[in-house]
């Protein structure tokens, strides 16, 4: 089982990492895409999949970040891909919920991420929040189309237009407790989706409030595949493919 999207490099990690990794590998947890935040946590997510190489490095810079005096750090990023086992870039995006920085700047920011994807041929982890659309206009505007919206919460109606662009769809702990959403998921095509945790966020039902973490995978795994009528292994196999597809693991 592959966990699509993960900070392991978090500090709520540090205290207790190796626990975490054998509870991960107990749970069937075979890979983990390991995703920086800004170049601090961009260079940890390297070292760590230096010394454990199921830990698959992303990196880049959140939208939640100061974007417009990170643009400057942009530079930081390119260089690390010299480290060459760097399976994607992000997490980038755009955030309109919080709203920390200027809408002006994380678009800028998330160009610059997206022109990165494009001259080293990687994947792009995606980050929206009530951006959808904003997202979708700046990735046709780039002519970029590899990538996953991850934790997607939007409309059925971005999904297919999401999915008709030829990204991916992330599902996580927020599965196994809206409706909304399962109502979504059920008419997404499955070789679309992809599974997640966004850990140390967003745990899913049955560690609610908890700290997430990467063996929680398997409570979103049950839940998906009872919401498709499908055995968990089967679902299993299509997203692990998918994922090992988007990300060439
Ligand atoms: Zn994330």
């Amino acid at each position: 089982m592959i966990d699509t999207h993960c900070h392991l490099i978090d500090p709520q990690f540090t205290r207790d990492f190796n626990e975490v990794l054998k509870r991960a590998q107990r749970a069937g947890v075979t890979s983990i895409i390991n995703a920086g935040y800004d170049v601090k946590t961009s260079t940890d997510a390297i070292a760590m999949g230096k010394q454990f190489a199921w830990l698959k490095p992303a990196i880049g810079i959140h939208p939640n970040e100061a974007a417009a005096e990170l643009i400057k750090e942009m530079g930081s990023i390119e260089a690390l891909l010299s480290h060459g086992f760097i399976c994607a870039i992000g997490e980038t995006g755009l955030d309109y919920y919080r709203d920390f920085s200027a809408r002006e700047a994380q678009k800028a920011l998330f160009h610059r991420h997206i022109a990165l994807a494009k001259k080293y041929h990687l994947p792009l982890l995606i980050h929206t929040r009530r951006s959808i659309d904003d997202a979708i206009a700046i990735l046709k505007e780039d002519n970029y189309h590899c990538g996953v919206f991850h934790c997607y919460s939007g409309t059925h109606e971005q999904a297919k237009r999401i999915i008709a662009m030829g990204y991916y769809l992330g599902f996580g702990g927020v599965l196994t407790f809206s409706k909304r959403l399962q109502e979504i998921f059920k008419k997404v095509p499955t070789d679309r989706i992809l599974l997640e945790t966004d850990a140390p966020f967003l745990a899913p039902e049955g560690h609610r409030g908890q700290r997430n973490e990467p063996s929680f995978i398997i409570e979103t795994l049950t839940i998906a595949a009872r919401i498709l009528d499908v055995t968990p292994h089967h679902l299993e196999e299509i997203v692990d493919h998918n994922a090992t597809t988007l990300f060439s693991l």
